[in-house]
Protein backbone atom coordinates (compact mmCIF):
# COMPACT_ATOMS: atom_id res chain seq x y z
CA UNK A 1 0.00 0.00 0.00
CA UNK A 2 1.50 3.15 -1.57
CA UNK A 3 -0.83 5.48 -0.15
CA UNK A 4 -4.10 5.23 1.96
CA UNK A 5 -7.20 6.86 3.52
CA UNK A 6 -7.23 8.48 7.02
CA UNK A 7 -9.73 10.83 8.76
CA UNK A 8 -7.21 13.58 9.67
CA UNK A 9 -8.38 16.57 12.00
CA UNK A 10 -6.96 19.63 11.48
CA UNK A 11 -6.86 23.45 12.74
CA UNK A 12 -8.13 26.23 10.67
CA UNK A 13 -6.52 28.38 13.07
CA UNK A 14 -3.13 27.16 14.94
CA UNK A 15 -3.63 27.03 18.29
CA UNK A 16 -7.66 27.09 18.43
CA UNK A 17 -9.06 23.70 19.28
CA UNK A 18 -12.42 25.02 18.08
CA UNK A 19 -11.20 25.89 14.36
CA UNK A 20 -10.61 22.22 14.00
CA UNK A 21 -12.43 19.89 11.29
CA UNK A 22 -11.84 16.75 10.04
CA UNK A 23 -11.20 14.83 6.67
CA UNK A 24 -10.42 12.48 4.77
CA UNK A 25 -7.25 12.65 3.10
CA UNK A 26 -4.33 10.24 1.22
CA UNK A 27 -1.41 9.35 2.94
CA UNK A 28 1.79 7.44 2.90
CA UNK A 29 4.31 5.98 5.06
CA UNK A 30 6.14 8.51 5.36
CA UNK A 31 3.37 10.46 7.51
CA UNK A 32 3.02 7.94 10.04
CA UNK A 33 4.29 8.84 13.63
CA UNK A 34 7.71 7.64 14.27
CA UNK A 35 8.14 6.66 18.13
CA UNK A 36 11.95 6.74 19.07
CA UNK A 37 13.12 4.48 21.97
CA UNK A 38 9.71 2.25 21.41
CA UNK A 39 9.60 -0.55 19.19
CA UNK A 40 6.81 0.02 16.71
CA UNK A 41 4.96 -2.34 14.93
CA UNK A 42 3.02 -0.92 11.50
CA UNK A 43 -0.22 -2.48 11.13
CA UNK A 44 -2.40 -2.52 8.29
CA UNK A 45 -6.24 -1.82 9.92
CA UNK A 46 -9.66 -3.65 8.76
CA UNK A 47 -11.61 -2.24 11.27
CA UNK A 48 -12.08 0.56 14.32
CA UNK A 49 -15.15 1.63 16.04
CA UNK A 50 -16.93 4.28 17.53
CA UNK A 51 -16.97 5.18 21.30
CA UNK A 52 -18.14 7.77 23.43
CA UNK A 53 -15.05 9.35 23.66
CA UNK A 54 -14.61 9.16 20.01
CA UNK A 55 -17.75 11.14 19.12
CA UNK A 56 -16.57 13.61 21.93
CA UNK A 57 -13.44 13.88 19.75
CA UNK A 58 -15.08 14.15 16.50
CA UNK A 59 -17.84 16.66 17.77
CA UNK A 60 -15.06 18.46 19.64
CA UNK A 61 -16.45 17.90 22.93
CA UNK A 62 -14.45 17.75 25.87
CA UNK A 63 -11.12 18.64 24.33
CA UNK A 64 -10.32 14.96 24.10
CA UNK A 65 -7.96 15.43 20.87
CA UNK A 66 -4.54 16.69 22.28
CA UNK A 67 -2.49 17.58 19.92
CA UNK A 68 -2.98 18.74 15.92
CA UNK A 69 -3.25 17.05 13.20
CA UNK A 70 -4.84 14.17 14.64
CA UNK A 71 -5.68 11.17 13.24
CA UNK A 72 -8.55 9.98 16.30
CA UNK A 73 -9.93 6.77 16.59
CA UNK A 74 -9.08 5.31 19.47
CA UNK A 75 -9.63 1.36 18.81
CA UNK A 76 -8.36 -0.32 15.75
CA UNK A 77 -7.60 -4.08 14.40
CA UNK A 78 -5.57 -5.39 12.22
CA UNK A 79 -2.78 -7.19 10.91
CA UNK A 80 1.30 -6.32 11.17
CA UNK A 81 3.04 -5.29 8.37
CA UNK A 82 6.03 -4.88 9.86
CA UNK A 83 6.86 -5.04 13.45
CA UNK A 84 10.50 -4.31 15.77
CA UNK A 85 9.22 -5.87 18.62
CA UNK A 86 9.66 -9.64 19.11
CA UNK A 87 6.23 -10.17 20.56
CA UNK A 88 4.89 -9.40 17.15
CA UNK A 89 5.95 -10.58 13.59
CA UNK A 90 4.39 -9.59 9.96
CA UNK A 91 1.04 -11.23 9.62
CA UNK A 92 0.23 -11.26 12.94
CA UNK A 93 -3.49 -9.96 13.95
CA UNK A 94 -3.51 -7.49 16.65
CA UNK A 95 -5.64 -5.05 18.72
CA UNK A 96 -5.28 -1.75 19.90
CA UNK A 97 -7.85 -0.09 22.63
CA UNK A 98 -6.98 2.90 24.54
CA UNK A 99 -2.81 4.12 25.70
CA UNK A 100 -4.36 7.80 24.73
CA UNK A 101 -4.28 6.76 21.17
CA UNK A 102 -6.62 8.83 19.25
CA UNK A 103 -6.22 11.37 21.34
CA UNK A 104 -2.41 12.49 22.51
CA UNK A 105 -1.22 9.99 19.64
CA UNK A 106 -2.74 8.75 16.26
CA UNK A 107 -5.05 6.52 16.36
CA UNK A 108 -7.11 3.92 14.51
CA UNK A 109 -9.36 5.76 11.64
CA UNK A 110 -6.60 5.03 8.59
CA UNK A 111 -5.95 2.20 6.44
CA UNK A 112 -2.46 1.81 8.03
CA UNK A 113 -0.71 3.38 10.98
CA UNK A 114 2.36 2.88 13.40
CA UNK A 115 1.97 2.43 16.87
CA UNK A 116 3.79 1.04 20.10
CA UNK A 117 3.97 -2.15 20.69
CA UNK A 118 3.56 -2.43 23.94
CA UNK A 119 -0.19 -1.23 22.86
CA UNK A 120 -0.78 -3.64 21.73
CA UNK A 121 -2.60 -7.16 22.40
CA UNK A 122 -2.68 -10.39 19.81
CA UNK A 123 -6.25 -10.65 18.62
CA UNK A 124 -7.37 -14.40 20.28
CA UNK A 125 -7.54 -16.97 17.95
CA UNK A 126 -10.87 -17.87 16.57
CA UNK A 127 -12.06 -13.98 16.52
CA UNK A 128 -12.06 -11.97 13.63
CA UNK A 129 -11.19 -7.98 13.54
CA UNK A 130 -14.81 -6.97 12.30
CA UNK A 131 -15.23 -8.83 15.77
CA UNK A 132 -12.82 -7.47 17.81
CA UNK A 133 -14.03 -4.16 17.01
CA UNK A 134 -17.48 -4.59 17.52
CA UNK A 135 -16.35 -5.48 20.96
CA UNK A 136 -13.53 -2.57 21.17
CA UNK A 137 -12.76 0.18 23.65
CA UNK A 138 -16.60 -0.33 25.05
CA UNK A 139 -16.86 -3.85 24.99
CA UNK A 140 -13.24 -4.39 26.76
CA UNK A 141 -15.26 -1.83 29.40
CA UNK A 142 -18.21 -3.99 29.82
CA UNK A 143 -15.45 -7.17 30.64
CA UNK A 144 -13.69 -5.18 32.93
CA UNK A 145 -16.98 -4.01 35.12
CA UNK A 146 -17.85 -8.08 35.11
CA UNK A 147 -14.45 -8.85 36.32
CA UNK A 148 -14.88 -6.68 38.81
CA UNK A 149 -18.26 -7.79 40.12
CA UNK A 150 -16.76 -11.48 40.31
CA UNK A 151 -13.23 -9.89 42.07
CA UNK A 152 -15.76 -8.14 44.66
CA UNK A 153 -17.32 -12.45 44.99
CA UNK A 154 -21.00 -11.53 43.48
CA UNK A 155 -22.27 -14.17 41.51
CA UNK A 156 -25.68 -15.21 39.74
CA UNK A 157 -27.50 -16.67 43.28
CA UNK A 158 -26.72 -13.17 45.06
CA UNK A 159 -29.56 -11.89 42.77
CA UNK A 160 -30.05 -9.61 39.72
CA UNK A 161 -27.61 -7.29 38.08
CA UNK A 162 -28.51 -3.47 36.75
CA UNK A 163 -26.70 -1.74 33.69
CA UNK A 164 -27.20 1.26 32.85
CA UNK A 165 -26.92 3.37 29.72
CA UNK A 166 -28.64 -0.43 28.24
CA UNK A 167 -28.53 0.00 24.79
CA UNK A 168 -25.35 1.77 24.25
CA UNK A 169 -21.97 -0.16 23.81
CA UNK A 170 -20.47 -0.67 27.27
CA UNK A 171 -24.23 -1.34 28.19
CA UNK A 172 -25.20 -3.98 25.33
CA UNK A 173 -21.99 -5.76 25.46
CA UNK A 174 -22.48 -6.23 29.35
CA UNK A 175 -26.30 -7.44 29.48
CA UNK A 176 -24.83 -10.15 26.32
CA UNK A 177 -22.30 -11.22 28.69
CA UNK A 178 -23.85 -11.40 32.09
CA UNK A 179 -26.65 -13.28 31.15
CA UNK A 180 -24.31 -15.48 29.59
CA UNK A 181 -22.97 -15.95 32.52
CA UNK A 182 -26.16 -16.79 34.12
CA UNK A 183 -26.72 -13.54 35.93
CA UNK A 184 -30.75 -12.10 35.95
CA UNK A 185 -29.86 -8.37 34.72
CA UNK A 186 -32.20 -5.24 34.60
CA UNK A 187 -31.44 -3.19 32.24
CA UNK A 188 -31.89 1.10 32.58
CA UNK A 189 -32.88 2.73 29.29
CA UNK A 190 -34.15 5.88 27.72
CA UNK A 191 -35.64 4.43 24.76
CA UNK A 192 -38.64 1.93 25.54
CA UNK A 193 -38.27 1.28 21.68
CA UNK A 194 -34.89 -0.95 22.39
CA UNK A 195 -36.67 -3.57 25.04
CA UNK A 196 -36.60 -6.10 22.47
CA UNK A 197 -33.39 -5.96 21.24
CA UNK A 198 -32.24 -5.79 25.19
CA UNK A 199 -34.61 -8.48 25.46
CA UNK A 200 -32.73 -10.49 22.71
CA UNK A 201 -29.46 -9.42 24.97
CA UNK A 202 -30.88 -11.57 27.87
CA UNK A 203 -32.09 -8.51 30.40
CA UNK A 204 -34.80 -10.11 31.65
CA UNK A 205 -36.39 -6.55 33.51
CA UNK A 206 -36.39 -2.96 32.58
CA UNK A 207 -36.54 0.39 34.16
CA UNK A 208 -36.47 3.49 32.69
CA UNK A 209 -34.06 6.29 32.63
CA UNK A 210 -36.71 8.56 34.33
CA UNK A 211 -36.88 6.54 37.37
CA UNK A 212 -33.81 6.09 37.96
CA UNK A 213 -32.46 9.71 37.33
CA UNK A 214 -34.79 10.71 41.06
CA UNK A 215 -32.45 11.71 43.60
CA UNK A 216 -32.32 9.21 45.87
CA UNK A 217 -32.58 8.83 49.80
CA UNK A 218 -29.14 7.82 51.26
CA UNK A 219 -30.51 4.23 51.67
CA UNK A 220 -33.12 2.10 49.56
CA UNK A 221 -34.55 -0.83 48.90
CA UNK A 222 -31.89 -3.72 48.96
CA UNK A 223 -32.19 -4.28 45.34
CA UNK A 224 -28.83 -4.87 43.25
CA UNK A 225 -26.47 -7.85 44.03
CA UNK A 226 -24.14 -5.54 41.56
CA UNK A 227 -23.91 -2.94 39.27
CA UNK A 228 -22.02 -1.91 35.61
CA UNK A 229 -23.07 2.10 35.30
CA UNK A 230 -22.14 4.04 32.26
CA UNK A 231 -24.33 7.17 33.19
CA UNK A 232 -22.64 7.98 36.40
CA UNK A 233 -24.66 11.26 38.37
CA UNK A 234 -27.87 10.69 39.89
CA UNK A 235 -28.31 7.60 38.52
CA UNK A 236 -24.78 5.95 40.02
CA UNK A 237 -26.15 7.70 43.11
CA UNK A 238 -29.11 5.76 43.29
CA UNK A 239 -27.91 2.62 41.95
CA UNK A 240 -25.67 2.98 45.16
CA UNK A 241 -28.48 3.55 47.36
CA UNK A 242 -30.19 0.57 46.35
CA UNK A 243 -27.13 -2.01 46.39
CA UNK A 244 -27.41 -5.14 48.73
CA UNK A 245 -25.10 -5.67 51.46
CA UNK A 246 -21.83 -6.19 50.21
CA UNK A 247 -22.67 -5.53 46.76
CA UNK A 248 -20.56 -4.25 44.37
CA UNK A 249 -21.68 -1.22 41.88
CA UNK A 250 -18.74 -0.66 38.93
CA UNK A 251 -18.28 2.39 37.65
CA UNK A 252 -17.18 3.28 34.18
CA UNK A 253 -18.55 6.17 32.07
CA UNK A 254 -20.37 9.71 32.24
CA UNK A 255 -23.12 9.61 29.66
CA UNK A 256 -25.35 11.66 32.42
CA UNK A 257 -23.05 13.57 34.07
CA UNK A 258 -19.88 13.76 35.93
CA UNK A 259 -21.06 14.19 39.64
CA UNK A 260 -21.96 11.80 42.27
CA UNK A 261 -24.40 12.90 44.55
CA UNK A 262 -23.91 10.20 47.01
CA UNK A 263 -23.79 9.85 51.05
CA UNK A 264 -21.47 7.30 52.46
CA UNK A 265 -24.45 5.79 54.43
CA UNK A 266 -24.42 2.85 51.35
CA UNK A 267 -20.95 2.15 52.58
CA UNK A 268 -20.34 2.50 56.08
CA UNK A 269 -23.84 0.66 56.90
CA UNK A 270 -24.05 -1.89 53.99
CA UNK A 271 -20.53 -2.45 53.05
CA UNK A 272 -21.34 -1.82 49.43
CA UNK A 273 -18.15 -1.81 47.68
CA UNK A 274 -17.88 0.80 44.32
CA UNK A 275 -15.32 -0.20 41.88
CA UNK A 276 -13.97 2.31 39.49
CA UNK A 277 -13.13 0.72 35.88
CA UNK A 278 -10.30 2.17 33.73
CA UNK A 279 -10.03 0.72 30.12
CA UNK A 280 -7.75 3.10 28.61
CA UNK A 281 -4.43 2.55 30.98
CA UNK A 282 -5.33 -0.75 31.69
CA UNK A 283 -2.49 -2.89 32.56
CA UNK A 284 -1.18 -5.70 29.54
CA UNK A 285 -1.95 -8.31 31.84
CA UNK A 286 -5.86 -7.17 32.68
CA UNK A 287 -6.39 -6.55 28.51
CA UNK A 288 -5.26 -10.25 27.80
CA UNK A 289 -7.36 -11.64 30.69
CA UNK A 290 -10.40 -9.84 29.83
CA UNK A 291 -9.56 -10.51 25.55
CA UNK A 292 -9.93 -14.34 26.48
CA UNK A 293 -12.98 -13.44 28.62
CA UNK A 294 -14.12 -11.93 25.61
CA UNK A 295 -13.11 -14.64 23.06
CA UNK A 296 -15.42 -17.43 25.48
CA UNK A 297 -18.39 -15.33 27.42
CA UNK A 298 -19.34 -13.16 25.00
CA UNK A 299 -21.50 -15.15 22.07
CA UNK A 300 -21.07 -14.90 18.51
CA UNK A 301 -24.37 -14.40 17.69
CA UNK A 302 -25.49 -11.76 20.40
CA UNK A 303 -22.30 -9.56 19.29
CA UNK A 304 -23.03 -9.74 15.88
CA UNK A 305 -26.90 -8.50 16.84
CA UNK A 306 -25.74 -5.77 18.54
CA UNK A 307 -23.04 -4.59 15.51
CA UNK A 308 -23.34 -2.23 12.69
CA UNK A 309 -20.08 -1.72 10.08
CA UNK A 310 -20.21 1.67 9.10
CA UNK A 311 -17.84 3.89 6.46
CA UNK A 312 -15.34 5.97 7.46
CA UNK A 313 -16.59 9.01 5.48
CA UNK A 314 -20.37 8.53 7.81
CA UNK A 315 -18.00 9.68 11.15
CA UNK A 316 -18.92 13.37 11.71
CA UNK A 317 -22.41 12.32 11.53
CA UNK A 318 -21.96 8.95 13.75
CA UNK A 319 -19.99 11.20 15.89
CA UNK A 320 -22.97 13.58 16.32
CA UNK A 321 -25.00 10.35 16.75
CA UNK A 322 -23.45 8.95 19.76
CA UNK A 323 -23.24 11.85 21.60
CA UNK A 324 -27.12 12.40 20.78
CA UNK A 325 -27.25 8.89 22.93
CA UNK A 326 -29.27 7.50 19.43
CA UNK A 327 -26.72 4.83 18.44
CA UNK A 328 -27.84 1.23 19.30
CA UNK A 329 -24.98 -0.91 20.52
CA UNK A 330 -21.83 -1.13 18.54
CA UNK A 331 -20.54 0.99 15.38
CA UNK A 332 -17.60 -0.82 13.23
CA UNK A 333 -15.51 1.79 11.47
CA UNK A 334 -15.02 0.40 7.77
CA UNK A 335 -11.24 2.70 7.03
CA UNK A 336 -12.15 1.60 3.36
CA UNK A 337 -15.47 2.92 2.80
P1 LIG B 1 -22.85 4.96 24.07
O1 LIG B 1 -23.22 6.31 23.63
O2 LIG B 1 -22.86 3.83 23.11
O3 LIG B 1 -23.81 4.53 25.29
C1 LIG B 1 -24.16 5.44 26.30
C2 LIG B 1 -25.61 5.19 26.66
O4 LIG B 1 -25.92 5.93 27.84
C3 LIG B 1 -26.60 5.68 25.61
O5 LIG B 1 -26.81 4.77 24.58
C4 LIG B 1 -27.84 5.86 26.47
O6 LIG B 1 -28.41 4.57 26.69
C5 LIG B 1 -27.27 6.34 27.79
N1 LIG B 1 -27.30 7.79 27.91
C6 LIG B 1 -26.90 8.73 27.00
N2 LIG B 1 -27.06 9.96 27.46
C7 LIG B 1 -27.57 9.84 28.71
C8 LIG B 1 -27.96 10.75 29.72
N3 LIG B 1 -27.86 12.08 29.53
N4 LIG B 1 -28.45 10.27 30.88
C9 LIG B 1 -28.56 8.94 31.09
N5 LIG B 1 -28.21 8.00 30.16
C10 LIG B 1 -27.71 8.46 29.01
O7 LIG B 1 -21.42 5.08 24.79
P2 LIG B 1 -20.42 3.91 25.24
O8 LIG B 1 -21.22 2.73 25.62
O9 LIG B 1 -19.32 3.81 24.27
O10 LIG B 1 -19.84 4.57 26.57
C11 LIG B 1 -20.67 4.70 27.72
C12 LIG B 1 -19.94 5.50 28.79
O11 LIG B 1 -18.83 4.77 29.26
C13 LIG B 1 -19.40 6.84 28.30
O12 LIG B 1 -19.55 7.81 29.32
C14 LIG B 1 -17.92 6.57 28.07
O13 LIG B 1 -17.14 7.72 28.20
C15 LIG B 1 -17.65 5.56 29.17
N6 LIG B 1 -16.53 4.69 28.88
C16 LIG B 1 -15.56 4.58 29.82
C17 LIG B 1 -14.50 3.75 29.64
C18 LIG B 1 -13.50 3.56 30.72
O14 LIG B 1 -12.40 3.07 30.47
N7 LIG B 1 -13.84 3.92 31.96
C19 LIG B 1 -14.32 3.04 28.37
C20 LIG B 1 -15.46 3.13 27.47
C21 LIG B 1 -16.50 3.96 27.72
P3 LIG B 1 -30.02 4.35 26.72
O15 LIG B 1 -30.54 5.01 25.47
O16 LIG B 1 -30.19 2.88 26.74
O17 LIG B 1 -30.52 5.04 27.97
Amino acid sequence: MNTFNALVVREAEEGNPKSAAASIEQLSDADLPVYDGDDAVVVDIDYSSLNYKDGMALTGKGRIIRSFPMVPGIDLAGTVVSSESDRFAAGDGVILTGWAVGERFWGGYTQRQRVKADWLVARPSGMSSEQAMGIGTAGLTSMLCVLGLEAGGVTPSDGPIVVTGAAGGVGSVAIAILAKLGFDVTAVTGRPEEHDYLASLGATAFLTRDEMSEAPKPLEAETWAGAVDAVGSTMLAKIIAQTKYQGVVTACGLAGGVDLPSTVMPFILRGVRLQGIDSVMAPLADREAAWARLATDLPGDMLAAMTQIVPMSSLPEQGEAIMAGQTRGRLVVDPSA
